[in-house]
């Protein structure tokens, strides 16, 4: 298949193998950001390609997982509210909140709709106008856009009855929390691609500095995946800090920047809690001052939510690349993608379940 058979060329991720190989004058640890590359390096063994030397850690860019589990029981309690109509993309429905989740609430006969664009949940709300429509927008930047086009629809069309629960995440306030930690260990990362193309890298460059670490710019298929590490080991052995764009047939340096005024104009950034990792200062989107109407977290009063995280869970050392999925005691014993325990074995980007579905046999439960 074009423009994807040449990104997963055996031969030509032999080569970069080898020169990853060679550059390599002790142990290295690096960090994929986002979930979806973590995937796609389990799922060619791009981990099992490279000595012991080189770590690969996974990061916290997988949107379901760090939803907080207050966001979740808000979102049951909406989808509860007599009257609503709760749209949300499907892999939030098996999210576990603090007694059940939203596949539950629409057993138990709530009207929870699986949708596959926020426009989808603007069109309820027009052919149903007695009816509360809310859309579940979960998400980093690479999302947000397309929620705040249907937040200026309604606006425009004055859909009073279509409100957005609205839990965006920003990955670059995440990456300052994780190497702000006196404990980090990384020592460069691969940013996640799609998000630089809506945002650019601006606010990457700033992080490199102040962590003095390589950050690049990274896609999605192996080869790119190789072509990022062999970059960010090469500014790493060289002592080199800065953002390289390894991802130039997409994103730009300045991003798409009517993507970008649409998002100043319907969100404001806000302090967000991380599921698993805490508050983190100006980390999320929140809908902004003049589009406030929309937003379901003041339509409907279920505020005063408080949640426990289970203990048993170790999700939150997982998203900060700070223990491997296998590594935990639940992982494929109580906790497997069909009785998932976390987040992070539920969502088709969470690092747990990229573990199990790739993972070797005797991986599951090793470390038991
Ligand atoms: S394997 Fe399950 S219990 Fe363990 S960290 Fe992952 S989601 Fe949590």
């Amino acid at each position: 298949m074009r423009h994807v058979d040449e990104y997963r060329d055996a031969r030509a991720i032999e080569v970069v193998r080898a020169r990853v190989e060679a550059r390599l004058s002790r142990n290295r640890t690096l960090m994929e950001v986002c979930g979806g590359q973590t995937h796609s390096i389990l799922k060619f063994g791009l981990d099992q390609l490279f000595p012991e030397r080189l770590q690969l850690v996974h990061g916290p860019g997988c949107p379901v997982c760090v939803t907080p589990l207050e966001e979740i029981d808000r979102a049951l309690a909406i989808a509860e509210t007599e009257g609503t109509i709760f749209c949300s993309f499907g892999d939030m429905l098996r999210v576990p909140g603090s007694t059940h989740d939203l596949l539950i609430a629409k057993a138990r006969g709530a009207d929870v709709r699986i949708v596959y664009s926020p426009v989808d949940a603007v069109a309820i709300a027009r052919e149903e106008p007695d009816r509360e429509v809310v859309f579940f927008a979960v998400g980093f930047e690479t999302t947000a856009p397309a929620n705040a086009m249907a937040i200026r629809t309604a606006a425009r069309e004055g859909l009073d009855n279509f409100s957005m629960l609205v839990a965006h995440v920003l990955v670059p306030p995440a990456l300052e929390a994780l190497l702000g930690d006196d404990d980090c260990r990384i020592e460069g990362l691969l940013a996640p691609g799609h998000v630089c193309v809506v945002t650019g890298m601006h606010d990457y460059h700033s992080v490199a500095r102040r962590h003095s670490i390589p950050i690049v710019v990274t896609g999605f298929e192996p080869l790119d995946l190789m072509l990022g590490i062999d970059r960010c080991v090469e500014m790493i052995e060289s002592g080199e800090v800065g953002v390289v764009n390894a991802y130039e047939r997409a994103a730009r340096a300045d991003g798409n920047p009517a993507a970008r005024e649409l998002l100043a104009d319907v969100f404001s950034v806000c302090d967000r809690k991380w599921r698993g990792i805490g508050e983190i200062p100006a980390s999320g989107y929140e809908i902004a001052p003049a589009f406030r109407r929309f937003d379901a977290r003041t339509r409907f009063a279920v505020s005063c939510i408080e949640a426990q995280e289970p203990a048993e869970c170790m999700a939150g050392l997982v998203l900060q690349g700070r223990l491997k999925p296998t590594e935990c005691p639940q992982f494929g014993r109580r906790c497997t993608p069909q009785n998932p325990m976390g987040a992070t074995m539920v969502s088709s980007e969470g690092a747990c379940a990229a573990y199990f579905q790739y993972g070797r046999p005797a991986d599951v439960g090793a470390s038991a």
